[in-house]
């Protein structure tokens, strides 16, 4: 094919067999540069060669899948091709700090390993570069893998460090719930980052690793590492107080990632919370379309129905407000908030403003007064960042302070300081925080068309997704790990409206049917394409997608 048209490429698609492995070239680029063309390969186990142990059962897949997939990335990233466009560029779908599932690197129980990457077809122009296409594929490709994808090209040790440790995490994890706790952070984690925009841990002299204060210490067992010590957070309402630049924002954002697993040296590897986790945060200007916030909020002026409430600019305390009961009717089970995140007059009102502004002229009923009865009437505790309001010392179960990011457990100093010191407010509460009624999405009012073609899904970084023209904003739904999953999140909100929306089932309805078909299937039954950039997601992220899309309309 050298020198003919980039066109001529579109013969090489489909299925080829290399001496132990087989390709299948599933979608040959229109030009070089276009999306890069998708490859898959298929390494039976007696080439792959990996050892039954880190097969089985699936965690310790996982773990071995994300090392692979991190080798295979920076391996692939120093092949540097030359030419226009994407022309030599190998790349793979990698979670980085994070063991979450994907379509990128999948090794069966039986030892079977598929490999899903991209793959820029080179060009001069649009002038097939036939010889380095050669090279590429049947060069550079085969040594890839012989170098990345074959246990030959590992330690075994390391191996079984990377099994090992996820299925410690997964049962970490599911021992939570028996131990009456919400999450769990291993004596000697380290939890600060290099940077916000890097997620790798912070090195260095300066780095406290994380140790529980001895009130707090429970020890879980794991199958590899046995019995962890670390720090249990209970069921209920825990406080993170201290002074500013103490650690109280880094220790939240670890609980708040502890829904994921972390490889090995990332310092989170054993930090694990709740998989029904929420962060929650103020976010002005986003939609909102018939959540009923009338626990926290009543009585706005111009008389809008806060029990039906909908906007397409929410202010931080509707905004946030709207978040927690979108979060609820999911089924959250631990509200996280960060004082930093949240809109202040949501959070509180305190005694002077009481007096200043009559109850009858303030339309909020600040969480402080919701928060205990969330967890006594609807099991949801909340674990809240605060440095500047007192006040919830009265409603605290449990208050850890951080001091140089050490954490000591107050919790009967704050009950003392909360009897010395009454705040004289008077409680606001007018009634009981109700069950978000049904809300049936609307199939139609999600459009994924764009001009021509009939579906349009794109993610724009991690931040954005675009639905056909209407781009929805992930910003603020920080527990969105990725690009990829912000795509993965479009292609499941597609899912949702194609087969789930009827016109008759509810948000949470619909929610359950996407995450068993997933669950059942797959990720790929969210595209008949083969990508290897889909990531596995939460329905609460799924349900953040679909909240924050314009156009829904729901009955
Ligand atoms: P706060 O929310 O209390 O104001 P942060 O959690 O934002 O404080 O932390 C302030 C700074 O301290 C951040 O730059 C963070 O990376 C760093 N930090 C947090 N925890 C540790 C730790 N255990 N060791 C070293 N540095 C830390
Ligand atoms: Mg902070």
């Amino acid at each position: 094919m050298d020198g003919r048209g980039y066109k001529a490429y579109k013969e090489i698609g489909g299925q080829w067999s290399f001496q132990s492995f087989s390709l299948t070239i599933d979608h040959v680029q229109g030009d070089p540069f276009a999306a890069p063309s998708r490859v898959r390969v298929r390494l039976p186990a007696q080439v792959a060669g990996f050892p039954v142990e880190v097969c089985d059962p699936v965690a310790r897949a996982t773990g071995v899948a994300c090392l692979l997939s991190r080798r295979f990335s920076g391996e692939a990233g120093r092949i540097r091709g030359s030419g226009s466009g994407k022309s030599g560029q190998i790349r793979i779908e990698s979670t980085e700090q994070k063991v979450i599932p994907t379509t990128a690197i999948r090794i069966e129980s039986s030892g079977d390993l598929e490999a899903r990457f991209t793959v820029g077809l080179p060009a001069r122009g649009r002038t097939i570069l036939g010889r380095q296409a050669a090279e590429l594929l049947c060069d550079a490709v085969p040594s890839l893998i012989a170098r990345t994808l074959t246990s030959g090209a590992y330690d075994e040790e390391k191996l079984h460090l990377h099994a090992e440790v996820n299925e410690d995490a997964e049962a970490l994890r599911a021992a939570l719930a028996s131990k009456g706790l919400v999450a769990f952070v291993a004596d000697g984690s380290v939890l600060p980052r290099r940077s916000g925009v890097d997620d790798r841990p912070l090195r260095g002299d300066g780095v406290v690793p994380f140790r529980s204060p001895a009130s707090l210490r429970v020890s879980l067992e794991a199958p590899n590492a046995g019995w962890v010590a670390g720090m249990g957070i209970r069921r209920g309402v825990t406080l993170i107080v201290g002074g500013g630049y103490h650690g109280k924002s880094t220790l939240l954002r670890a609980v708040q990632s502890g829904i994921y697993n972390h490889r090995p040296g990332d310092g989170r590897e054993q930090v694990v919370s709740d998989p029904a986790a929420v962060k929650i945060r103020a976010e002005d200007g986003r939609s909102v379309r018939r959540v009923d916030i009338s626990a926290f909020i009543q009585g706005l002026p111009g008389g809008s129905d806060t029990r039906r409430f909908s906007t397409d600019n929410a202010s931080g305390s509707t905004s946030q407000a709207a978040t927690i009961i979108e979060a609820l009717e999911a089924g959250a089970r631990l509200l996280l908030i960060d004082e930093d995140t949240a809109a202040t007059n949501f959070m509180i009102r305190d005694r002077r403003m009481q007096a200043l502004v009559p109850r009858d002229r303030e339309p909020i009923t600040p969480l402080i007064d919701r928060i205990g009865e969330l967890h006594t009437e609807k099991g949801v505790s909340s674990l809240l960042a605060l440095g500047g309001s007192g006040d919830y010392l009265d409603v605290a179960d449990t208050v850890i302070a951080m001091t140089r990011y050490e954490a000591e457990d107050i919790s009967d100093r704050a009950h003392q300081v909360a009897l010395d010191f009454p705040t004289g407010r008077i409680a606001e509460v007018p009634g009981g925080v109700e069950v978000q009624g049904r809300r049936v999405p609307l199939a139609d009012s999600l459009d994924p068309s764009r001009g021509r073609r009939s579906v349009h899904l794109k993610a724009h970084g991690r931040d954005e997704i675009l639905f056909g023209t209407t781009p929805i904003d992930l910003s603020a739904v920080e527990q969105v790990v990725s690009w990829a999953q912000a795509g993965t999140l479009a292609q499941a909100l597609l899912l949702a409206r194609n087969e789930f929306m009827d016109g008759k089932r509810s948000i949470p309805e619909i929610l359950d049917g996407v995450m068993e078909a997933v669950e059942e299937s797959g990720l790929d039954i969210l595209s008949d394409r083969f990508p290897g950039d889909l990531v596995a997601f939460r329905r609460f992220e799924l349900a953040a997608a679909l909240n924050r899309l314009r156009t829904l309309k729901v009955r």
